[in-house]
């Protein structure tokens, strides 16, 4: 089974323009998980398929690997990332003593990252995957940050859409300079998350 849809003008560019003007590089995929147990399986699966994919077409290292982070879930979610990792080299697992939230779960996983590249997800797949590949073509090319943006927000309910657009206008409101209809969904590379995870600040 695929998960994902392969564009067809990356994969021109990738076969024939392959001159990137960076090494390929080892990506972990940071995925913080708080009560997860229905959807881990199914999450699991796709981010792995994607992984090997992008292992088998050369654009990142064999040693690339899936880094979930437990938040102190109250289900199953723990035995079920214990177990994957205990199944698969690829997959790295962090458990936090207790319940600290998406930010500081995020954020225990991008100190826990070692690669050249860490992207950031949500466990429930809200965000595309696909457009990961394209994510590491843009850092191939020289990007640092890349922001994965919501274009479409069928998926939320109509509450969670009209808050969040709510909470982008009062940011912007109030002066706060952030990329609209971006969460947690972004590639950084370890230049860029060195400097984050300096900050003192938690969110
Ligand atoms: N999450 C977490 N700790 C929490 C709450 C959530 O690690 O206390 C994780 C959750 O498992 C998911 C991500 O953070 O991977 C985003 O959570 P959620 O989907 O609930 O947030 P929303 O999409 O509503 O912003
Ligand atoms: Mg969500």
């Amino acid at each position: 089974m695929k998960y994902y849809d392969v564009d067809i003008k990356i994969r021109d560019r990738i076969n024939h323009n392959a001159n990137y003007s960076r090494e390929r590089p080892v990506l972990s995929i940071v995925v913080p998980c708080y009560n997860e147990q229905d959807i881990f399986e199914h999450s699991f699966k796709s981010l792995y398929a994607l992984l090997d994919d992008l292992v088998k077409e050369g654009l990142i290292e064999n040693k690339s690997y899936l880094l979930f982070i437990d938040d102190g879930s109250k289900d199953d979610t723990w035995s079920l990332i214990e177990s994957a990792s205990h199944k698969f080299d690829r997959v790295k697992a962090v458990k936090l003593s207790r319940n600290k939230g998406h930010q500081v779960a995020l954020l225990a996983g991008l100190c826990e990252s070692n690669a050249d590249i860490t992207i950031s997800i949500d466990a429930d797949l809200q965000d595309d995957i696909s457009v990961i590949k394209e994510m590491i073509i843009h850092y191939l090319n020289g990007s640092d940050v890349v922001y994965g943006v919501r274009n479409d927000r069928t998926s939320d309910t109509f509450f969670k859409r009209k808050t969040a657009g709510f909470f982008y206008k009062t940011m912007k409101w109030m002066g706060v300079e952030q990329v609209p209809q971006h969460a947690d969904f972004r590639l950084l590379s370890k230049r860029a998350k060195d400097a984050l995870v300096s900050y003192k600040e938690q969110r």
